[in-house]
């Protein structure tokens, strides 16, 4: 049974190795799904500003049509002052005069202030573009990267998958069926060492007299609390370990 625990172990570091593989590549897939969601934001932000200038370009040609509609009032109004004979109309008409006065300058100001607003849009769209076209190119050089390096994590994978068939196919097939159980129920960890009689899996206390049996390792012992397969192991001396 001995053997058959050292087996299950070492099953558990290679499983544990490929696990690290996996998660390997997909951080290595997710620069590319960042660059690429970080692209598709500035691709958003470029329309957006498109759009706003488009409203912008609206309004300030709506603007335009005020300001050319008070001239326009004005000349009708200072041409009807000479036909006007009451004073009192004439005092409206002066008194519309003004208004249209104020709304022409008004109307000056806020297509000045439309004109700045257009401008400082396209600085910026101009930017983002420069950042876009910047990150298309790093996108291509990454893309570049991490399909290298998914090949090489894929080759040293497949080496690590081979020892891994030959060395299941060495297990009981009752040990095996168990582990492989364990495996997807507790997260890819079924092999846990118990150490000072503390499963590493859960980490909850083991029986004493479970624990010398798992000492012994006459037979297949698992956590009472997790089921995960148990082996003795030795506490460790704490040394500074800086891999
Ligand atoms: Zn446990």
């Amino acid at each position: 049974m001995k053997e058959e625990i050292v087996k299950l172990i070492n099953l558990q570091e290679i499983d544990s190795e490929i696990a690290g593989f996996d998660t390997d590549i997909a951080k290595k897939q997710q620069i590319i799904t960042d660059r690429e969601q970080s692209i598709q934001e500035k691709k958003e932000a470029i329309t957006a500003s498109q759009e706003k200038t488009e409203a912008l370009l609206q309004e300030q040609r709506d603007t335009n049509a005020e300001h050319e509609d008070a001239g326009t009032r004005i000349k009708d109004r200072q041409n009807k002052m000479m036909q006007v004979q009451t004073s009192r109309e004439h005092q409206a008409l002066l008194k519309e005069i003004e208004e249209n006065k104020r709304l022409l300058k008004e109307t000056e100001e806020k297509v000045l202030q439309i004109m700045e607003q257009i401008e400082a849009v396209k600085v910026e769209a101009t930017e983002l573009e420069n950042l876009c076209s910047g990150e298309k190119e790093l996108l291509e050089e990454e893309t570049v990267t991490v399909e290298k390096a998914i090949k090489k994590i894929d080759n040293t994978r497949k080496k690590v998958a081979n020892k891994r068939t030959t060395l299941s196919k060495n297990l009981q097939a009752s040990s095996l069926k168990r582990y492989s159980k364990l495996l997807i129920k507790r997260d890819g960890l079924g092999v846990v060492p118990a150490i000072e009689r503390v499963c590493q899996g859960c980490f909850m206390s083991v029986p004493p007299q479970q624990f010398n049996e798992i000492r012994k390792g006459d037979k297949l012992n698992v956590c009472p609390n997790c089921q995960r397969i148990l082996y003795y192991k030795e506490k460790e001396e704490e040394v500074a370990d800086e891999k």
